[in-house]
């Protein structure tokens, strides 16, 4: 065997395994079917190639030679339709994608006529070179163009492109290029140029550039590799065993042992190859996922900067909206008539509704920003909530509720935090409680317990489901029932409350036996000293 049947053998074997290896991977993926394809032609036409250069009559060189043909001028279009692929252009090249194959149709079936291949004749140290015919050359020029073609497309893509895409790409480029300039040395000697074949074995360069390019930058991918290596060799060794049985009960069973490898192997491949699939995706999406956080980050902090800057612009205008209209029933600018003071009390109440919606957006940007105050002082509790709920009486009574306070302690429960805040907290109880109890009654506890003062506020009210309860203290959260008894909520205050309450060291708390059943909502606070009153 001389160097060029042993290169056309190595280029055959190395083809043909790396063709299978790529088609097993990935059948799914266009793009790896026309590599596996290419690498098939290539393997094909070396094998004849082999079978060529081995051959001992003319009549057999003849006719090997038109079958290596018939494959060969397969390999550029195949090529040239891969790269539009996997640089994402084949709709673009289409109409020279689709020509390409009819050439190569063409191309092969002329194989086999005189117009192709006249015959083979001696030159130099090869017994059966082959002659061209006339259609030869036109092979040749649609075979150089196309694999210009082609390298330029990839030459293009490469140079726009970054990261692990670059990198298989100028692996591919090289190695391609390495590839046809090697089999192209045995186009020179058909018209007498003196180069023979030697460049041959370059053609295996672009299997090996391949293979690193996606066992060293498609790292996962080497765990599926492994696998069809260990599986293709398993079924040559089964193959090797089935031929050379030596009785008939050896090859029966033999050939069984074949029939279990395959589907097992393809079993175990495909295996591998979904569980490495599914990895990427993981690693793809959480990637996508730790952009998405991010911009979610940047617009959450864009909106609190939006809410806060809008809350301030509009607390001075209402401000005066609620100072006038409150003066004006007042009477300070004379006598008002009936139907403008209905008006005016109207005024009066979506203002200050409008005032705490202000307020609750603006100590949520507040929140948020890590920039809510506190002013700690040590103070009786109970005072504070007499006072919240006294302020609450006629409230409730026009709502027609019963209404009581029960101090279950003759002690000042003295506490240290910011009193308004407090304030804040019991006012939001309360209010929601009036709020949320369409008829019935409501009444607020206070007691100290385990050095800790509890103070309570029960209803009758519309009570709540479990969901609720869990999602209660969450950002503009309302319950569906909430709607139905008072549309006018943000969701805001309870957050806003319960942020207040653990800030300052304490709890807010919530419980109901549920809908129609009325609710419970308790704020603990820990106890300084206590002393008698
Ligand atoms: P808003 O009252 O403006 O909707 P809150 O944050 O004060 O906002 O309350 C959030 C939700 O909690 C209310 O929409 C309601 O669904 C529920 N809720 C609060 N207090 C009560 C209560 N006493 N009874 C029943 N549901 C309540």
């Amino acid at each position: 065997m001389d160097y060029f049947a042993i290169s056309a053998l190595i280029n055959a074997v190395t083809s043909a395994v790396l063709g299978v290896l790529v088609f097993l991977r990935q059948s799914k993926s266009r793009v790896y079917l026309m590599f596996s394809l290419f690498a098939l032609a290539v393997a094909v036409w070396s094998t004849f190639y082999y079978f060529w250069r081995t051959a001992n009559d003319s009549d057999a060189a003849l006719l090997f030679v038109r079958l290596f043909m018939a494959a060969a001028v397969f390999i550029p279009f195949f090529y040239f339709h891969f790269v539009t692929l996997f640089v994402g252009s084949e709709k673009r090249h289409i109409a020279s994608v689709v020509a390409g194959y009819v050439l190569a149709i063409v191309f092969s079936a002329l194989s086999f006529s005189s117009l192709f291949i006249e015959g083979v004749v001696q030159k130099g140290t090869f017994g059966y070179w082959p002659e061209p015919g006339s259609l030869f050359l036109p092979f040749l020029i649609a075979w150089l163009f196309y694999a210009v073609y082609a390298t330029t497309l990839l030459f293009q893509t490469y140079l726009y492109a970054s990261g692990r895409k670059k990198t298989q790409l100028l692996l591919l480029l090289l190695g391609m290029s390495f590839g046809y300039i090697g089999g192209a040395t045995n186009y020179f000697l058909w018209y007498d140029i003196p180069i023979p074949p030697y460049g041959n074995i370059l053609v295996a360069m672009y299997v090996v550039m391949a293979t690193y390019a996606i066992v060293r930058h498609h790292l996962f991918e080497l765990k599926v590799i492994i696998a069809e290596l260990i599986v293709t060799g398993f079924w040559i060794l089964s193959l090797l065993r089935v031929a050379v049985s030596s009785s008939h009960t050896e090859l029966i069973i033999n050939t069984l042992f074949l029939a279990l490898t395959i589907p097992l192997g393809i079993f175990l491949i495909r295996n591998v190859q979904r569980e490495v699939e599914a990895r990427e995706r993981v690693e793809q999406l959480a990637k996508k996922l730790r952009t998405a956080n991010k911009r979610l980050k940047r617009l959450d902090e864009m909106k609190s900067e939006f809410v806060s800057v809008a809350s301030h612009q509009l607390r001075s205008p209402l401000t005066s909206i609620r100072g006038y209209s409150s003066m004006l029933l007042e009477g300070s600018f004379g006598k008002i008539p009936k139907k403008a003071r209905k008006a005016l009390e109207r005024v009066s109440l979506s203002s200050a509704f409008m005032g705490r919606m202000v307020e609750d957006y603006l100590n949520v940007s507040r929140i948020e920003a890590g920039k809510l105050e506190y002013s700690m002082t040590t103070f009786n509790i109970i005072d504070t909530v007499s006072n919240v709920v006294d302020m609450f009486r006629p409230k409730a009574r026009q709502a027609g509720l019963s209404f009581q306070f029960r101090k279950k302690t003759t002690r000042a429960l003295m506490v240290h935090a910011d009193k308004g805040k407090v304030r804040q907290i019991v006012q939001n109880m309360i209010d929601n409680a009036i709020k949320y109890t369409p008829k019935g009654s409501i009444t607020v506890t206070a007691c100290g317990q385990d050095n800790q003062v509890v103070i309570a506020v029960k209803d009758s009210g519309i009570g709540m489901s479990q969901e609720t309860i869990k999602a209660l203290f969450k950002k503009f959260y309302r319950a569906d029932n909430a709607n139905n008894v008072n549309v006018n909520g943000t969701g805001l205050g309870l957050y806003v409350a319960y942020t207040m309450a653990n800030d300052m060291g304490g709890a807010l708390r919530a419980t109901s036996d549920g809908e129609g059943e009325g609710s419970t909502f308790t704020f603990t606070l820990p106890l300084t000293n206590t002393k008698r009153k």
